[in-house]
């Protein structure tokens, strides 16, 4: 076996070999399995393109679907094992490079179509035989009215060796004959359908025509209808069918019997509810999910005149943290809880809320009155969410962010809806959270979309569009200058410089952080030996770094950083990796294991923005961090004056703990003179701020360095 990485050529060789070996089984073919998996190779190499076209082509899907009745597979079992296969395994073969989230809802519409495009073909192909039939009943419907008619042993062969259910029954609808197969549909092991009346079998279900069609062709009027049409089983249960009834004429050509072909067709009607279910529906909520919001939309921005939408977006505030602080069962739990609820805001007719994704929920109502209505609904949901939801014994606050979307049908398209819902949303959430906005067409197109920069994103790095501004840490004590903390930035092309709360969370998506974080340590070690050679003066200065918890896991971290500073002739104790709290809590050893590594080589890890997870002290011990990094919210506490004495006992308690167990505190966020020395007091070490500087140049923090040095 070679150790190379597959080729996507490989890979969708794997595929073809699953699905050939899971569906092999329950074919007719003739084929071996080999050569059947050679039939299945350019179907999966569809499915595989199908996955990443850029539109969506459903017809593409659903030719799949039919080419695997002409393969032989009309087996239901057949399609089930393919759709479990492209289920599991499509995205996971075939999806190198996409955004999994996409991909996984593109395979659901795959499996959707591919099970249209079967069932069609299927019925095509049954409807076929049902002809062939029909024409052998009527070669010998002499016999039915004359008994022994020469071709009835042949009538008699098809009748009872037919897979499909065949009933005869006089022009009055008394039934005369039916065979085994109509029988085992019914669930019934006997004749007792003889002597039934065939307009007894009406059913709620029945289309419209059916019984028009009926009544045209016992009168003599037309020779054969075919509907689809449901049957009640004698236990209450619906059977489903593909019904043919044929008119059969005497040898003079008076109408005289009526034939009926059925086929059963009820698994199949389920697999396909089940099926649009599934396409249409959130896995982990039970709540519609995009497609089905999508398809929903897109009515309602077809609506006639006077019709208006109005679009609630809501994405919860600080989500992350709560997934990554007490993990992703409990995130999920919150998840569902917070669709219960919102299910709740919107039951009226017109009214569907949606799960988009992740945090993101939109809710839609529809009609005339929709200004008024929206604004309701965003009040509702905002209202929903106040109460605490209890997860684990915690009560969690949740908060969320709404863009509200409102105008009349007929002049955007879903798509141009959605995008201004989300740079709303965004809106409220640069806005502080917890509040809900109203979209503007002209802060619309000045926004800079999410989208646009995560795309822009790769390039940028090659472009040098990145550069790293640095803020100092000043010692509490003595008010001297002891490092900085590299903070990075982007210099975007058409919108200015944007701060890392605009672009990280992008970066850590789409996987960019790793190179853009080693970017960030190589630059700031660099500086960091550039300001130790300039300034020598009381011991070296240090560099803080952040890093992302994608980077924890990326398994040249170590490496990296030691080829880092040993290029940059820098010493490990010069460097401090800030990681935040919500990374580390509930981390296994796996991923302590390589922050230990760097730890026992010198270099200090800080907890960063603590006091914002909810992490439990005690666990500080396991973690090898030897700085805590106060979080701004409580020095924001300490503006005003006197500041609140439990915020006061809370630090002070903190402070205490941390040096029990020797580590240093840095407070974030220091703002004030007065704040600097209420800190110092309770013993805090070391200090970040406005109040000292803000993140600026290198050369700066030189300056302050030697300022602080000389004076
Ligand atoms: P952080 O590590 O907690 O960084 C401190 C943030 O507080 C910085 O925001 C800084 O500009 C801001 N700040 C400093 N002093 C004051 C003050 O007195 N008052 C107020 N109101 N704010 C102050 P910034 O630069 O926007 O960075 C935000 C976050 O982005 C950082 O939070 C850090 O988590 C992340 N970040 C920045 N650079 C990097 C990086 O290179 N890699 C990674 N992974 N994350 C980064
Ligand atoms: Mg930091
Ligand atoms: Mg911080």
């Amino acid at each position: 076996m070679s150790a190379e990485p597959d080729g996507p050529e490989d890979r969708l060789r794997r595929f073809a070999t699953i699905w050939s070996r899971a569906v092999f089984p329950v074919t007719s073919t003739s084929a071996t399995r080999p050569e059947f998996e050679q039939q299945l190779l350019p179907l999966a190499r569809r499915l595989s393109e199908a996955l990443k076209a850029r539109i969506f082509d459903a017809d593409e899907a659903k030719a799949v679907g039919a080419a695997l009745v002409a393969a032989h597979c009309t087996d239901p079992e057949a399609l089930t094992r393919t759709l479990d296969c492209v289920d599991a395994y499509l995205v996971l073969y075939c999806g190198e490079g996409g955004v999994q989230e996409d991909l996984r809802a593109r395979a659901a519409r795959i499996e959707h179509a591919m099970a249209a495009g079967f069932a069609k073909a299927l019925r095509e192909r049954t409807l076929a035989e049902q002809e062939a039939i029909a024409q052998a009943a009527l070669r010998a419907q002499g016999v039915v009215a004359q008994a022994l008619h020469a071709s009835e042993a042949r009538f008699r062969a098809v009748f009872e060796g037919a897979a499909i259910g065949i009933g005869i029954a006089d022009l009055d609808g008394n039934v005369l004959q039916v065979n085994g197969a109509l029988l085992r549909m019914f669930g019934l092991s006997d004749q007792s359908l003889r002597g039934r009346r065939v307009p007894e079998w009406t059913h709620p279900d029945d289309a419209p025509q059916t019984w028009r069609l009926y009544d045209e062709l016992v009168r003599g009027e037309r020779e054969h209808y075919h509907v689809e049409k449901a049957f009640y089983r004698p236990d209450g249960t619906a059977l489903w069918t593909n019904l043919t009834v044929s008119l059969l004429r005497d040898a003079d050509g008076n109408p005289q019997y009526q034939l009926a072909l059925m086929e059963d067709t009820t698994e199949r009607r389920l697999l396909n509810l089940r099926l649009r279910y599934e396409a249409t529906h959130d896995a982990l909520t039970g709540l519609p999910n995009r497609t089905f919001f999508f398809e929903r939309l897109e009515k309602a921005l077809g609506a006639g005149q006077d019709q208006r939408f109005g679009l609630c977006y809501l994405d919860l505030d600080g989500f992350k943290t709560i997934n990554d602080s007490l993990g992703h069962a409990a995130g999920d739990r919150l998840l569902v809880e917070i669709a219960d609820r919102l299910q709740s805001c919107a039951t009226a007719p017109g009214e569907m809320v949606a799960r988009l994704g992740g945090d993101e929920f939109v809710a839609l109502t529809t009609g005339p009155e929709t200004q008024r209505e929206v604004d309701e609904l965003a009040a509702r949901i905002m209202n929903a969410l106040l109460a605490p939801v209890s997860i684990d014994g915690r009560e969690l606050t949740v908060r969320g962010s709404i863009g509200i979307v409102e105008g009349p049908a007929g002049e955007r398209s879903p798509a141009e809806v959605l995008r201004s819902a989300d740079i709303t949303m965004y809106r409220a959430k640069s806005a502080g959270g917890n509040r809900y906005e109203l979209a503007d067409p002209e802060a619309d197109a000045r926004a800079i979309t999410r989208h646009g920069l995560t795309t822009a994103l790769p390039t940028a790095l090659d472009r040098g569009e990145f550069f790293i501004e640095y803020q100092p840490l000043v010692h509490l004590g003595d008010g001297s200058v002891r490092g900085a903390e590299a903070l990075v930035r982007w210099l975007h092309p058409q919108h200015g410089v944007l701060g890392p709360d605009r672009f990280i969370p992008l970066a850590e998506h789409t996987g960019l952080i790793v190179p853009l974080g080693r970017w960030v340590l190589e630059q700031s070690v660099r500086q960091a030996r550039a300001w130790q050679e300039r300034y020598d003066g009381a011991g070296p200065l240090r560099i803080n770094v952040n890093l992302s918890p994608c980077q924890l896991s990326h398994p040249g971290l170590v490496q990296d950083t030691v080829d880092i500073l040993e290029r940059a002739g820098v010493t490990p104790d010069a460097l401090c990796l800030e990681v935040t709290e919500s990374a580390l809590i509930g981390a296994d050893d796996d991923l302590l294991k390589p922050l230990r590594r760097l730890a026992e080589m010198g270099v200090d890890i800080a907890l960063d923005d603590f006091g914002t997870g909810y992490s439990n002290l005690a666990n500080l011990r396991r973690l090898p961090v030897s700085i805590l990094k106060l979080d701004r919210s409580f020095t924001q506490s300490m503006q005003q004056f006197p500041a609140d004495p439990v915020d006061l006992k809370i630090v002070e308690g903190i402070v205490s703990l941390a040096h029990g167990l020797n580590l240093a505190v840095t407070v974030e966020g220091v703002e004030t003179g007065a704040q600097a020395e209420q800190l110092r007091i309770l013993g805090c070490d070391t200090a970040q701020g406005w109040y000292y500087a803000r993140p600026g140049p290198p050369e700066r923090l030189h300056e302050l360095a030697l300022v602080d040095a000389t004076g």
